[in-house]
């Protein structure tokens, strides 16, 4: 059906619908029988896929050959298979657990896709309302404003200055000015490319200016882009940086463990003398143990659960991730970028002061050029701005629906927050009026008379500086100040074209709104300087009330500066690099201006912040390292290439996440630092043991405390809460590597600690066995070098819980930490206890004295640790 070469009222026919809505039955029908307004998702991987990834994995290619090699020689020597059956099941639990995780992790950040649903403004039963996008079927009626992405194919019915843009479709990123005509298809032409069709709207493309009414004439897979949505490549998400260096230094550590592998091997043999097969497999196996010690199998899961647990637990605190790198970055941020309006202040407008003409017909003018309505149970609808106005008018008995019976609008010049002006034309009798309202130096530029006691005079200067002083004490009271004017036609101006209606206006008077700060920033901004992180207020504001604003919030203090946006625009960019650091406050901006001052930081090295909400907003955002939407008042356009949403527009929600960020990252570190201390350790144990010609462990063995025993501490150091400290340091430095701040130093140090603690306990088991302190394979000894290495790292992990702080002066308790120990030391018993399970993996029962000696080596772990950890802080003091 070509729903563009029909007149609308064709269109409402075809589509069963009428200008005041379906009614909610017959929507509720029709997506029942159609489905939802969705694109189908491109399938996600497979099961089987997921889990070939996973065995797919170099360490567990090594594993399964090491598995096979010793089911060959099982059937040759006639042993038992205890072996195979082990790697096996361990490499089975290991891929399991992975895609279990795999999968969680995503659902995670699925579920919180869809707190970010796009909504759709709609009329229902003759009433508007906000509904989820997906919800809307053929024949609603939408209307669509500035900064909507479009949800579904739609013939415009009413449109004022409709520009959308449509690249996704048409490739072209022009705008196009869309109209309500319908449209003739030439003698011959069958049909007009879809850039062409100037009266309809499409799924995938979103209005830059302007307003509209249409009819949805498609919804979901039907629509344009359900047509092309195959060929569409799914964003897919990309790793954050710390999962791209771990990427890395995974596939260094497989490159030089395999090295290492092969050298040792070489030795092995080369010492035997001989190429017997004994010989040779035994060589085998200690390269095997060695690839098992070296890789931190645990790693990548622990780092992706973690991230996904931070995540949801930041979308409870109301910052919605949408790009994973943004947890990572928000640990970094060094400057705040944020809005007034909303964010810092309530948005809740009241008018309380105005100067001009009587006040009853300054609130009429500006209750007619708003675009809020008032119910028929008094209350107003529509944005704060102008619903305030609405409201005012209503208080001083101007009830606006009775003002717009008797001046109905004939056109309008929306908003923008360039121009900062509005303007509407309304019928009267016998002529037209216009009215415009907006930012009052600009407004007062457009004028050239004034209204005194009915009397049209010519603007003078005396006028203009008490209007201006009139402004300043608003301001200077925190008041948001909008000007008006009025202009009669006596003909109906041609076009709605803002700079033919915008001029030779008449002044009005000034009217002043209060928008009280939101009660918790205040503490959020002392926060953030503790923190080491700058706030800086940008606004589209007056000067003077952004700056009473700001000195009322402890944004403006020191004195840093408040700047305008034509200030700005004077100086160049060497004079704006030398000043931007002293500039807290940047009031009147244009939206490119934000560009520019989130380049100024970014480029001196600040990681940095911006957040936004309008149209415009999108290049800002985009150019800064956390673009932040705002999940109530932003527009779609924002929130798509927002980073994070604010689903409560709350500039205390910003810290609230940086705090968050902190702590994941401080958490993710911790458990590298403890799985990788731990891989050094099995690594050094095996290095030293065949050094000196024994065995010490088995890959068996080291499989074991890799994915069991470090496993469950890891993931529960995860959880870790925050420390104290948390928002009294400097933020991280954004280029600093896995191992800044010390951490190799560490990994290394109680890699050797741990190593010693396991050979002390191999050779006292080796002693109290036979007696004897030889140099030799014993099974007692690897048994007590086993139970050490496990309890070492289940007491470690308590060690973990700060990389330089006393774990006894945390004052906070991880309660799944302690239960990860309790069920990391049962296993490790009962390997060494259960007879079948001791017996697969070559264990010897320990006696109770034994056990006695293994616990206190392992827990001599967290006094030394401590004692290092007390000399460490005081040699940084
Ligand atoms: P922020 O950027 O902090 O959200 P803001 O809301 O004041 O601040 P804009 O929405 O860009 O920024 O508004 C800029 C100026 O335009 C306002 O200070 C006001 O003078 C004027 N203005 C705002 N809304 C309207 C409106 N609906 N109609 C006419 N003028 C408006």
């Amino acid at each position: 059906m070509k729903y563009y070469c029909e007149d609308s009222q064709q269109v409402l026919q075809e589509l069963n619908s009428q200008k005041s809505g379906l009614t909610e039955k017959e929507a509720a029908e029709r997506l029942l029988q159609n489905g939802a307004n969705e694109l189908k998702a491109a399938k996600g991987k497979s099961l089987l896929r997921r889990f070939a990834e996973q065995v797919a994995d170099p360490m567990i290619v090594i594993l399964l050959a090491a598995a096979a090699i010793s089911g060959v020689l099982a059937v040759l020597e006639n042993d038992s298979f205890a072996d195979v059956i082990i790697i096996l099941a361990v490499v089975l639990i290991n891929a399991v657990l992975g895609v279990y995780q795999e999968s969680k992790a995503e659902k995670a950040i699925e579920a919180l896709q869809d707190m970010a649903a796009a909504t759709s403004k709609v009329v229902r039963d003759g009433k508007m309302s906000s509904i989820l996008s997906k919800d809307l079927v053929v024949g609603d009626i939408i209307c669509l404003e500035a900064g909507d992405a479009v949800p579904a194919d739609a013939r415009i019915l009413e449109s004022a200055s409709l520009k959308a843009e449509e690249a996704a479709l048409t490739g072209e990123s022009v705008p196009v000015t869309k109209l309500i005509d319908q449209i003739f298809l030439a003698d011959g032409e069958r049909d007009v490319p879809l850039g062409d069709r100037k009266n309809m709207v499409y799924m995938g493309s979103t209005i830059v200016y302007g307003r509209a009414v249409a009819v949805v004439t498609a919804t979901g897979m039907d629509t344009e882009m359900g047509k092309i949505a195959d060929a569409l490549s799914q964003a897919q998400e990309g790793q954050t940086p710390l999962q791209r260096k771990l990427t890395q230094l995974s596939k260094v550590l497989t490159k030089l463990v395999i090295g290492i592998c092969v050298l040792v091997f070489a030795i092995q043999m080369i010492r035997a003398g001989s190429l017997n097969f004994e010989v040779a497999l035994n060589s085998f196996m200690i390269a095997v143990s060695l690839a098992v010690a070296a890789i931190p199998e645990g790693l990548a899961a622990v780092v992706t659960v973690v991230l996904s647990i931070g995540v949801t637990n930041m979308s409870k605190r109301n910052a919605i991730i949408r790009r994973l790198t943004a947890v990572e970055t928000l640990g970094c941020a060094q400057v705040i970028c944020s809005d007034k309006t909303g964010t810092l202040t309530q948005n809740q407008m009241t008018v309380v002061d105005s100067f001009g003409v009587k006040e009853q017909e300054l609130s009429a003018a500006m209750a007619l050029c708003s675009d809020a309505e008032l119910d028929a149970d008094g209350s107003v609808t529509g944005e704060p701005t102008e619903a305030a106005l609405v409201a005012w008018a209503s208080r001083i008995g101007q009830d606006k629906n009775l003002l717009k019976q008797s001046m109905p609008r004939v056109l309008e010049a929306p908003f923008d927050s360039g121009r900062k002006m509005m303007s509407t034309v309304h019928k009267r009798k016998d002529d037209y009026i216009q009215f415009t309202k907006g930012a009052p130096d600009v407004v007062l530029t457009r004028c050239g008379f004034y209204l005194e006691d009915g009397q049209l005079l010519p603007m003078t200067e005396e006028y203009r500086k008490k209007v201006l002083q009139a402004n300043k004490s608003m301001a200077d009271r925190a008041l948001r100040v909008l000007a008006c004017g009025q202009r009669v036609w006596t003909k109906k101006p041609e076009s709605e074209d803002a700079d033919l209606l915008e001029q030779e206006l008449c002044f009005l008077g000034l009217c002043g709104m209060i928008d009280p700060v939101r009660p918790e920033v205040k503490a959020a901004i002392d926060e953030c300087r503790e923190a080491g992180i700058r706030p800086v207020m940008i606004t589209g504001d007056h000067v003077d009330t952004a700056a009473a604003i700001a000195k009322e919030l402890g944004i403006l203090q020191d004195g840093s500066l408040a700047v305008t946006g034509a200030e700005l625009e004077k100086m160049d960019d060497a004079e704006f690099a030398e000043k931007f650091r002293n500039i807290s406050v940047y009031a009147r901006v244009q939206p490119e201006h934000k560009t520019r001052i989130v380049n100024a930081w970014r480029n001196a090295g600040y990681v940095t912040a911006m957040t936004g909400d309008g149209v415009n907003d999108a290049p800002s955002i985009k150019a800064a390292d956390i673009g932040i939407g705002m999940g109530i008042t932003g527009t779609d356009v924002t929130k798509n290439v927002a980073d994070m949403v604010l689903a409560d527009d709350n500039f205390a929600t910003i810290v609230g996440a940086v705090e968050e960020g902190r702590r994941i990252y401080d958490n993710i570190r911790k458990a590298i630092q403890f799985l990788l201390g731990s891989n050094m350790s099995e690594v050094l144990s095996i290095f030293f043991a065949t050094l000196l010609g024994f065995t010490i462990l088995q890959p068996v063995h080291l499989l074991w405390i890799n994915l069991v025993t470090d496993c469950f501490p890891a993931l529960a150091l995860g959880t870790e809460k925050a420390e104290p400290n948390i928002m009294k340091r400097k933020p991280r430095d954004a280029k600093a590597g896995i191992f800044a701040d010390g951490m190799g130093f560490d990994i290394a140090y109680q890699g050797f600690l741990v190593t010693a603690l396991v050979m002390v306990s191999y050779f006292i088991g080796h002693f109290m066995e036979t007696g004897e302190w030889t140099i030799t394979n014993s099974a007692h000894g690897t048994t007590m070098a086993f139970v050490t290495m496990s309890m070492a790292e289940i007491f470690h992990s308590m060690n973990m819980r700060s990389q330089r702080g006393s774990i006894f002066k945390l004052g906070s308790r991880n309660w799944l930490l302690l239960g990860a120990a309790v069920v990391s030391l049962l296993a490790t018993t009962a390997v060494c206890e259960i007879p079948l399970l001791a017996g697969a993996f070559g264990f010897t029962s320990v006696e109770p004295a034994e056990y006695l000696v293994a616990l206190l080596l392992s827990v001599l772990v967290i006094p030394i640790v401590e004692l290092v950890k007390w000399i460490q802080r005081r040699s940084t003091r």
